[in-house]
């Protein structure tokens, strides 16, 4: 093997991103810790303004995790029983679950093979009297075609939820993820592109009514006190978390351009490689890449996983089972071929370290063993 001089590659190495802040954590923290205002603290207040200017949006509300965000943008929008509401079935769980949780039923619908993204016209087909939302998810950090789901939102009078949580920071023809629908989900969790010491998430609207109902759901329906308009739950941001991640918001400019960096150095590093299918950013995407997701056709992928992994390098399957096979989601009936590219995505991905931190050396290391895990015996006899 080449390189032996590089040892392990991990997929995310968190404390890289940390390290160099370790200072400025503790100061923020400590100013918390300080002021005893574990919940509603003034950096909660600034990280809501810091993203919703970020965004361009007018509103932003803390709260405690991208799922709830989803819970709460549902909760909102008023949907529950025998509503429904569009889907992706390649995403992560909490997109679907969210639907279900507030007593609607998600209709999964397929994937475009270039984006991963929802398939406008799949979404057009799956439009019916009952359809009360559309949830598009900005997958991997790319947005979603929200030209073509916007027009449908509006020509059908249909809200557009933004499942953001991977794809703060990017942008659809120069709108950010989570500026165009009617409200933006975003998460927190550890290892998306800002990611905080825990969980977090937050949404994001241009609409007052609609923020003032979010903060509202968020609050046990609260306002005043102890007096109860609706059946909210309690989910909030701490602000020790908010206090993280304002010192993080500063640098993920600089953080966005390094993913993009990392993402072309593989770009030309793989590009030759046929036994491999490539991500693209579409024209008029400013993709943030919290993933670098190939496609391993030939039924090749879970042993070019295994052997990557025996190599050392760190890579993951993003998403294995999609949700309209799992076994929660039986009793809705999709039959295994209902959503063909969703099925082969989840058959042909191998998601590749690509965190800011990644050096050149470490990627030539993986683009090199990836190449070995592809073409084993090739490279035994070379
Ligand atoms: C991470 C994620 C969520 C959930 O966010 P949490 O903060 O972990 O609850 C929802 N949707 C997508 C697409 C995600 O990647």
């Amino acid at each position: 093997m080449n390189s032996p001089f590089v040892k392990n590659i991990p997929l995310l190495d968190v404390n890289r991103g940390n390290a160099p802040l370790r200072e400025e954590f503790i100061e923020a923290l400590t100013r918390v810790v300080d002021s005893g205002r574990f919940l509603f603290g003034p950096d909660v207040q600034q990280l809501e303004r810091s993203v919703a200017e970020r965004c361009g949006v007018e509103h932003a509300i803390a709260c405690a995790s991208g799922s709830d965000a989803l819970l709460l943008a549902l909760l909102a929008l008023d949907i529950g029983d025998y509503d429904e509401v569009i889907v992706p079935s390649f995403t992560f769980f909490a997109t679907a679950s969210a639907v279900t949780r507030v007593g609607a039923t998600p209709v999964f619908v397929d994937i475009e093979p270039a984006t991963f993204n929802l398939d406008p016209a799949c979404v057009k087909a799956a439009i019916t009297p009952r359809t009360k939302a559309i949830i598009p998810v900005h997958l991997f950090g790319q947005c979603a075609d929200m030209s073509s789901i916007m027009s449908l939102g509006l020509e059908h009078n249909i809200p557009v939820i933004e499942d953001a949580a991977q794809a703060i920071d990017a942008k659809h023809g120069g709108a950010a993820a989570g500026s165009m629908g009617a409200i933006g989900c975003f998460s927190f969790y550890p290892t998306k592109n800002l990611g905080g010491m825990g969980d977090g998430g937050l949404l994001t609207t241009n609409d007052p009514k609609l923020a003032e109902r979010l903060r509202l759901f968020a609050a046990h329906g609260m306002n005043p006190r102890y007096h109860h308009k609706v059946i909210g739950i309690n989910s909030r941001l701490d602000t020790l978390q908010a206090a993280v991640l304002n010192v993080k918001l500063k640098h993920l400019q600089e953080w966005s351009a390094a993913r993009t960096t990392n993402a072309l150095r593989y770009h030309e590093g793989l590009a030759a490689n046929h036994d491999l299918g490539l991500p693209i950013a579409l024209q008029g995407n400013e993709h943030v890449w919290n993933q670098y997701t190939v496609r391993v056709p030939n039924g090749q992928r879970n042993a070019v996983k295994q052997r990557l992994t025996e190599a050392g390098v760190g890579c993951e399957i993003y998403y294995p089972i999609p949700l309209h096979q799992q076994e929660c989601y039986r009793s809705l009936g999709y039959r295994t071929g209902s959503l063909p590219e969703t099925e082969r995505a989840a058959a042909e991905v191998l998601s590749l370290p690509i965190f800011p931190e990644l050096t050149a050396e470490e990627q030539y290391v993986v683009i090199e063993r990836l190449e070995e895990a592809l073409a084993p015996r090739r490279a035994a006899a070379a």
